[in-house]
């Protein structure tokens, strides 16, 4: 069993140092159930930016911009950035309230004591719940059997089980501003001009003040719901191919985490692809050279 969400952070174990990480996306989490051993290569090596990214990034910011508020002040530091994230997370929330729907809610979480980041694509009202939907942008042709979808089934239940903490007031402000050391992180005054430029108020502007409000306004949400969704997007038109339906199993979600925490807390290595599942090799750009673990080349 992995521990609850506000337990007091744990030191950082040899992976995370070795990775030089200090928190863990909840992408880099359901990328383990792609190939882990690839993650960690990715981590070391740097993620690639592939045309088929570009495309699909593409398709979200056209999705993004039909459902998201944008705070227009530009940040200069990282506290500024924090309390811009804050602030759209806020406006998000109350865009869900009024009309049932927002994209792009940055959630903050902790899984072992470890802080977990990630951003929902989708939250939609459903009979009054928050359902989480996430969209994955892929070629028509692809095959969405389970093997590939799997990652996706993982990042949407991760999701949900951090949205759920935060509801349940199990992982709170207090938690996140522990970790973050949040009220350490003090705006530029450019920055605040810019904000005061568009009517926010200078009391209100300390990231402690807005991502306490952020909390409270997450943790009156109503609850999630049980369903989740999948959306399978065509990446060159951004049309729907096919939604999966994902029904919420803590049992599953757990023993998804747990495993995966095996490797974050450093007891045990990154696993490659089983034979069965190396198929995935031939498209790895890891293979025969950092990663021989498939390779059949003689040596
Ligand atoms: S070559 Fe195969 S096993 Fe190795 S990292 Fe890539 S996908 Fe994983």
């Amino acid at each position: 069993m992995y521990p609850n969400a506000n337990d007091t952070p744990m030191s950082y174990s040899n992976t995370m140092l070795r990775l030089k990480k200090s928190s863990i996306r909840v992408t880099d989490i359901a990328s383990q159930y792609w190939c882990e051993k690839q993650m960690e290569l990715s981590s070391i090596h740097g993620w690639p930016f592939t045309k088929a990214m570009k495309a699909g990034k593409e398709i979200h910011a056209q999705l993004q911009e039909k459902a998201f508020d944008h705070v227009a002040a530009k940040p200069l530091t990282f506290a500024d950035s924090f309390y811009k994230i804050a602030l759209e997370d806020i406006l998000c929330i109350k865009r869900l309230n009024e009309t049932g729907m927002c994209r792009e809610f940055r959630i903050y979480g902790s899984i072992n004591g470890y802080k977990i980041a990630g951003s929902i694509d989708q939250m939609e009202l459903d009979g009054g719940k928050i359902r989480i939907i996430e969209h994955k942008t892929v070629q028509k042709r692809n095959s969405l059997d389970e093997v590939s979808t799997r990652p996706h089934r993982v990042q949407a239940l991760v999701y949900k089980k951090l949205l759920d903490d935060i509801i349940n007031r199990e992982y709170t402000f207090a938690n996140f501003s522990a970790s973050y050391g949040v009220d350490r992180l003090f705006m530029s005054e450019e920055f605040m001009k810019e904000l005061e430029k568009s009517g926010g108020q200078r009391k209100e502007m300390t990231n402690t003040y807005a991502w306490k409000k952020m909390f409270e306004e997450a943790a009156a949400l109503k609850g999630t719901s049980e369903d989740i969704t999948v959306r399978y997007l065509d990446k060159a038109t951004g049309e729907v191919i096919e939604n999966l339906e994902v029904r919420y199993s803590k049992e599953e979600t757990d023993r998804y985490i747990t495993n995966a925490m095996k490797y974050w807390n450093g007891q045990r290595e990154a696993m490659p692809v089983t034979e069965s599942e190396n198929w995935k090799c031939n498209s790895c750009r890891f293979f025969g050279k950092e990663c021989k673990v498939w390779w059949k080349d003689g040596t």
